[in-house]
């Protein structure tokens, strides 16, 4: 199977959270399942420094009024397409923001030029000329992909079976209904079966209205975003088309996130020999300034933000400080939130620790040293933190949500008694349910018999991309097989 993705973001080239992952990661481990995929993405000044050697597949004289050109490249592993569009993508700042942190004006532009390609290969293939490449499906990310099945929609070729994966349904991509002639559509798209939302344009509701399926990153959050609480307004038209939803959680990088040969770490480990991670323990502590104790030394690797439920977390310091542990907190964000933290750390004086940084290392030595890792999220579509967590035995102490519900098993009765237990797991999400999660963790924490049970259990959890990919794979087969192709 051929399959053309297309996705704003991939690691390693330009991240800025789980989607460029996913979009980095899938093709690969889609490649081991028999599916080939050819990534498109924006030629962002970092993935052109890459291009000195590309070949030149197709020029576009005149994409939404800008001159355009399509150049493919292989890369550590991933067949990339480069939309090589200097007037739309060579900026200073990131791939959304400007270097002031502000959206820049034209980014409708800049994503539906980036869909219109993804559609004209799909449906002309990738040079235009017959017998050249062509997907037998199109795979999609967010709103910035969104739109390449509407465009298909309105072009006048067949449609390229697709489908539309939701990493996080807070980002829709709304634009004033005065861009709409800047998309070349027919007068007819700008209606309610088409891009046309409560009198704007939305691209992601346009993608959801026209993309063959639709999948997000976990089982639990597809069941949440057909609820008006997690829906975000567009929980009407994926409940109409809920049987075209699927849930598949995203897997992390094994061989980058792996204990035993991390170089990031102090002390390199495995499940037989965890008590290798005190010296891991030991460099955290250091560089949170935080004293030795008995209690566990908990962590969070977040932004700092309402969604992550950061301020939940703020409210709960005091109580697990008196409860007798200690909390190391590496993530920026939110500036009230990040002075909210620094006060704890200066309430309580070795005991709290802030760094308001992004620190990639950093980030995996906590995982490596730290007892749990806290994550109270509001919603979380999947979550990536709690997959390093369980692989790391780092403790998982999530809120019931989204993919956290789907990754991690609660230490309840049952959850112990059989073993299975991976984490601790609360609900609904308010700060006296996660203060009453935390004091269940500082109390297992004492048996050091449970403890290592359930790290050594996380660590056996299946974390990897491979069967993941499998149900991807399996999931393009079956659109393929429902319309009949
Ligand atoms: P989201 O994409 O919503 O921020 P995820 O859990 O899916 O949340 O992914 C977050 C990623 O960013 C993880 O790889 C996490 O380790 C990393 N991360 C978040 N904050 C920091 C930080 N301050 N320093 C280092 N890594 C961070």
């Amino acid at each position: 199977m051929q399959v053309l993705s297309v996705a704003s973001e991939v690691y390693p080239l330009v991240k800025t959270g789980g989607l460029a992952d996913v979009a980095g990661a899938l093709p690969l481990a889609l490649g081991k399942q028999g599916v080939a995929v050819k990534t498109l993405m924006p030629g962002y000044p970092a993935v052109m420094r890459i291009a000195g050697n590309a070949i030149l597949r197709r020029t576009f004289p005149d994409l939404l009024g800008t001159e355009a050109r399509i150049l493919e490249i292989e890369y550590q592993g991933l067949d990339l397409l480069i939309l090589d569009c200097p007037e739309l993508f060579d900026r200073e700042g990131g791939p959304y923001l400007d270097v002031t942190g502000k959206d820049y004006p034209d980014n409708w532009k800049r994503f539906a030029a980036l869909s219109k390609v993804g559609a004209i290969i799909a449906q002309q293939g990738l040079t235009g000329d017959p017998g050249g490449w062509k997907p037998d499906l199109v795979h999609v990310h967010d709103w910035q992909a969104a739109m390449v099945p509407a465009f298909m929609r309105y072009a006048n070729e067949p449609e390229v079976p697709s489908l539309l994966t939701i990493h996080n349904i807070a980002f829709q991509g709304i634009f004033g209904a005065d861009i709409f002639p800047g998309l070349e559509l027919p007068p007819h798209a700008f209606s309610i079966d088409g891009v046309e939302y409560f009198g704007n344009v939305g691209f992601l509701k346009a993608g959801l209205q026209a993309s063959w399926a639709i999948s997000t990153v976990s089982p639990s959050y597809a069941e949440e975003i057909l609820t008006p609480e997690y829906g975000m307004g567009l929980e009407g038209l994926l409940q109409y088309r809920a049987s075209d939803l699927a849930g598949i959680v995203n897997g992390i990088d094994t061989d980058v996130w792996d204990p035993q040969t991390d170089r990031m770490l102090a002390a390199p480990y495995s499940a037989a020999a965890l008590n290798t991670r005190e010296t891991n323990k030991r460099l955290v502590s250091d560089r949170f300034a935080l004293e030795p104790g008995d209690g566990p030394l908990f962590c969070v690797v977040s932004r700092l933000t309402e969604q992550k439920g950061m301020d939940l977390l703020a409210a709960s310091i005091d109580d697990l400080v008196i409860q007798g542990a200690r909390l190391a907190v590496l993530g920026s964000g939110d500036k009230l939130l990040e002075d909210t933290f620094h006060a704890a750390a200066t309430r309580h004086p070795g005991k709290v620790g802030v760094i308001a940084a992004y620190d990639e290392p950093l980030s995996h030595m906590m995982q490596a040293g730290c007892d749990a890792i806290v994550i109270p999220s509001r919603f979380e579509p999947c979550g990536l933190t709690q997959l390093y967590g369980l692989r790391y035995g780092c403790v998982p102490i999530v809120s019931r949500v989204g993919g956290l519900n789907d990754t991690v098993i609660d230490a309840s009765h049952a959850g112990l008694a059989s073993g299975a237990a991976t984490g601790i797991s609360f609900g609904p999400v308010t700060a006296e349910n996660l203060s009453r999660a935390l004091r269940r963790a500082i109390r297992l924490y004492k048996d050091q018999n449970v403890w290592t049970g359930m790290q050594k259990q996380g660590m056996k959890s299946d974390v990897s991309w491979s069967s993941s990919a499998a149900l991807y794979a399996d999931l393009f087969s079956e659109i393929l097989v429902r319309k009949g192709l």
